[in-house]
């Protein structure tokens, strides 16, 4: 990480790096690559007059803005370890993570200071926690100091030689979204990290050499800038090792957001001229679907990935900007973003499939009784291997274990199928999966068939606890905006293209514009399908 900073931030200088809204309020600043850079050299000083040396932990939490990206840029610096936490958790949470890490510092942005506002734990202290954001301190978290840094201090970073640092040195940590249980803390080395960057994170690469075809140009100052709206945070892999480091390596500009808004973000897109948008399913679907975009913008790309995307997205983001590139990735936090990936024509011929894996990573799925690899086209669970694959599980031996075994496969736990050109098809989580009296079924195949259904907008399947079957199929839906629908008419008409057994038994329209994510845009469906579970017990109770 040190040497690609110093190398691409010294290669694209003045470049206006990231727009961002001042504190508060919708008015941009906006800070050049040469700026977010002698910032971080500075903030690597001070970090290094806090004891902060090599392989020393440092945490981050925070919302996206110019100085996570600043603190980021410094620990990797020093060649320390970035702790990056998820901003969006709570108290509890945060302090769960920190106690598994133990960040020597942790710099953390005023939402943060205030979800941990007394309950933060002194014995934590000594690893000192600093909020950035100015004028937002609490009585344990100190303010960060205005950060100037002598000439001296600055070159003597810049100088530093860290002779020991290495491909296989530690990186960073981040953590698992926490859909299924608390979220999992997943060290990764630097080749870790940045492995899916350097061989395998572009799709259209990908493809190229899949087919033989030349490798796109790697990026240069000449080239025209990229605007890239950065709408999903960057706590998680997809954000940062993939949306960050992606934009640093080709001089993009980012434009960030407070806090996920179709609304506003429609109007940063055009104000910033925004060519390229990224991030989770969800926002892909209320862009395509909003009418607040003017007719003729051009996006040069839509890329996405990280939940489940629907099999018609592709299709309607091409109706809607046929120049655009769409892509869609499959990826985890312990892959450090992408192990799979599709674009092109490729996406638009095989909408359902998340795409080969990326050429650094192998692929196979296994029968789970007896971990033998099944045929093509039959349904498993997911193993991946490669450079990409994280280390460890911080302080969890057990769960390390359980996810990786002696050869380096990675236990996914996540089921699907490939097909015969190895491209996979994702079904669901192995803990989603739905099973109606002995037969499985898994989440994508219900909500697929839903979807092909234009008034829909959005639907998760969740399963409803039964005495004779086990369970049942329900499923939780929005409508597209002015669109009306009775809830017997959204069974009826995805009936014809469902197995009978994957039939829902009950649909139940959630009156909201979107249903809700949680920060990194998945749903989450043990806190949602109460709201199916709930309408199926009053339905029961009715004569
Ligand atoms: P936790 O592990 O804490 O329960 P999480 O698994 O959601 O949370 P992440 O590492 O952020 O944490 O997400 C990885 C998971 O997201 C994958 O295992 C998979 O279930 C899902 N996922 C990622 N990309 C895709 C995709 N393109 N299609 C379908 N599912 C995806
Ligand atoms: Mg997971």
């Amino acid at each position: 990480f040190r040497s690609f900073f110093l190398d691409k931030f010294g290669m694209y200088t003045d470049r206006t790096f990231l727009s961002a809204p001042a504190a508060g309020t919708d008015k941009r600043q906006y800070h050049t690559f040469a700026e977010i850079f002698d910032q971080s050299v500075a903030l690597a000083a001070w970090l290094r007059a806090q004891g902060v040396e090599r392989g020393d932990g440092v945490g981050i939490a925070g919302y996206n803005s110019p100085l996570w990206v600043t603190a980021f840029v410094a620990t990797h610096l020093l060649g320390a370890v970035t702790v990056v936490l998820n901003a969006s958790l709570n108290a509890d949470s945060l302090i769960h993570c920190l106690k598994t890490t133990v960040p020597k510092v942790t710099l953390v942005d005023a939402p943060v200071a205030e979800t941990l506002a007394g309950k933060y734990n002194d014995k934590l202290k000594p690893h000192g926690l600093y909020c950035y954001t100015p004028g937002k301190a609490q009585s344990q978290i100190k303010q960060l100091p205005q950060i100037r840094a002598s000439p001296a201090q600055k070159d003597a970073v810049l100088r530093t030689e860290l002779n020991d640092l290495g491909p296989d040195s530690d990186a960073h940590i981040f953590f698992t979204s926490g859909t299924t249980g608390y979220p999992k803390a997943v060290l990764s080395t630097q080749r870790m990290g940045l492995s899916n960057h350097f061989s395998a994170m572009f799709p259209a690469s990908i493809a190229a050499l899949r087919k033989g075809m030349p490798v796109p140009p790697l990026p240069t100052a000449a080239l025209p800038q990229k605007v890239h709206l950065l709408a999903i945070p960057m706590f998680h892999v997809t954000g940062c090792l993939s949306w960050l480091i992606r934009g640093i390596n080709s001089g993009t500009k980012l434009v960030f957001m407070d806090r996920w808004n179709v609304a506003k973000a429609c109007e940063v897109i055009v104000q910033e001229k925004v060519n390229l948008v990224g991030g989770v399913p969800a926002i892909a679907t209320q862009l395509v679907q909003t009418d607040l975009l003017p007719k003729n913008l051009d996006f040069d790309g839509v890329a996405y990935g990280g939940a489940p995307a629907a099999a018609r997205l592709a299709k309607d983001i091409k109706e809607r900007w046929p120049t655009a590139s769409v892509q869609q990735g499959y990826g985890m936090t312990e892959t450090n973003a992408y192990a799979c990936g599709i674009a092109g024509d490729d996406y638009l011929s095989k909408p359902k499939s998340t795409g080969p894996p990326v050429p650094i990573c192998s692929l196979r799925i296994v029968d789970p009784e007896t971990k033998r690899e099944v045929p093509v086209g039959q349904m498993g669970v997911i193993h991946l291997r490669g450079a990409n694959i994280m280390k460890e599980y911080v302080r969890d031996p057990k769960a390390t274990a359980e996810a990786l075994d002696a050869d380096g496969w990675m236990d996914t736990g996540d089921v699907g199928y490939v097909d015969e050109e190895n491209f996979l098809f994702i079904a669901d989580r192995a803990k989603d999966l739905i099973i109606r009296g002995g037969e499985n079924i898994p989440s994508m195949e219900v909500e697929n068939a839903i979807l092909r259904d234009p008034r829909v907008s959005q639907v998760i399947a969740v399963p409803i606890p039964d005495k004779v079957m086990g369970e049942l199929v329900g499923i939780l839906y929005t409508l597209r905006s002015g669109a009306k629908a009775h809830e017997k008419s959204i069974l009826e008409e995805a009936h014809p293209h469902l197995r009978k057994v994957a039939r829902p038994e009950i649909a139940v329209e959630y009156h909201e514009p979107n249903l809700p994510t949680n920060a990194n845009g998945k749903f989450v469906k043990k806190d949602l399908k109460h709201h199916v579970i709930g309408a199926w017990e009053e339905r029961q109770k009715k004569p």
